[in-house]
């Protein structure tokens, strides 16, 4: 068995996973971002507890909220301080006695997705998450592609809300969490949804609130939901023409409305140059599961 686990900001969600894939003795702790022992611990207290389930070379392997740089493994966390900088899988592997392997927690979903879920058997997969941030990760023959910098799949970054010199007030331009401005992750997210109704309507409300509103008709979640999709869906029409996937599995908490992911697959479809007559953008599979079974695939 491998120690998998998935590592976010907040949380450290924890278990022993088989060779058949089944999840074991499943244990959540809270992250200590900024105490690198007290991190190690939560690793090498399970390890002990679980150590006679494992023989010496079975590795320990993470879904990590940080980029692991390709050539040296060094990560980029602005959420867990303590692993900033950090050769995070070679000292913890120092620390614990075993191979331990870090992947990025999107690229561990679509991972997850593409061996286990709702893209088993695609070549090509191009994985989105719409949560507290817009990220993603793309498959190939069943296998992450990073890129030199370990950024692939990144689609949420980049200016792509750029206003009109004429009216620059009246576009949704905000500061976005990378430094720069007018990035989709300042709109295209469960956030961006919130910042992007208070900004058009002057009214605050929760994305889920939002969403149901949408469902239900009311007039002004129906407009911020339709200037949203249509943002999102004409930049994932673009990436989706470049990198050409097959599926599109979507996670985060937006995956929850099956109604907004229907809408975005119905706008994306209708601006990609050669779209699927089939939706091409599906509800996670594996849910909450993805992350610690993708870190599980790249162990492999
Ligand atoms: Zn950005």
């Amino acid at each position: 068995m491998r120690i998998c686990a998935d590592v976010g900001g907040s949380f450290v969600d924890i278990a022993m996973v088989d060779a058949d894939a089944s999840i074991h003795h499943r244990a959540k702790f809270p992250t200590p971002t900024r105490d690198w022992n007290g991190f190690v611990d939560i690793f090498r207290q399970f390890q002990a507890l679980h150590a006679d389930k494992m023989t010496e070379g079975d590795a320990i392997s993470l879904a990590f909220a940080g980029l692991p740089a390709p050539d040296n493994g060094r990560i980029i966390s602005a959420n867990i301080e303590c692993t900033h900088g950090r050769r995070l899988a070679n000292d913890l592997s120092q620390e614990l006695g075993r191979p331990v392997f870090v992947i990025n927690d999107a690229d561990a979903f679509v991972l997850g997705e593409a061996r286990l879920g709702v893209a088993k058997g695609h070549r090509r997969v191009l994985g989105v998450i719409l949560g507290t941030g817009v990220g993603g990760g793309v498959i190939e023959d069943g296998k992450v592609v990073t890129g030199i910098h370990g950024i692939g799949g990144e689609w949420g970054h980049g200016q792509v809300i750029i206003p009109s010199p004429k009216a620059p007030d009246a576009t949704p331009l905000f500061q976005c969490g990378c430094g720069r401005m007018g990035c989709l992750d300042t709109i295209g997210s469960a956030r961006g949804l919130e910042r992007l109704h208070h900004f058009l309507h002057g009214k605050t409300a929760t994305s889920k609130d939002i969403t149901h509103g949408f469902v239900s008709g009311e007039i002004h979640a129906v407009a911020t939901v339709s200037y949203f999709t249509d943002i999102l869906a004409g930049v994932l029409s673009v990436v989706l023409n470049t990198i050409p996937a097959t599926i599109v599995p979507v996670g985060g908490g937006l995956s929850n409305s099956t109604e907004l992911i229907a809408e975005i697959d119905r706008k994306v479809r209708a601006s990609m140059l050669d779209a699927p007559e089939q939706p091409i953008l599906a509800v996670t599979m594996l849910g909450g599961d993805a992350g610690l079974l993708g870190a599980y695939f790249a162990a492999d």
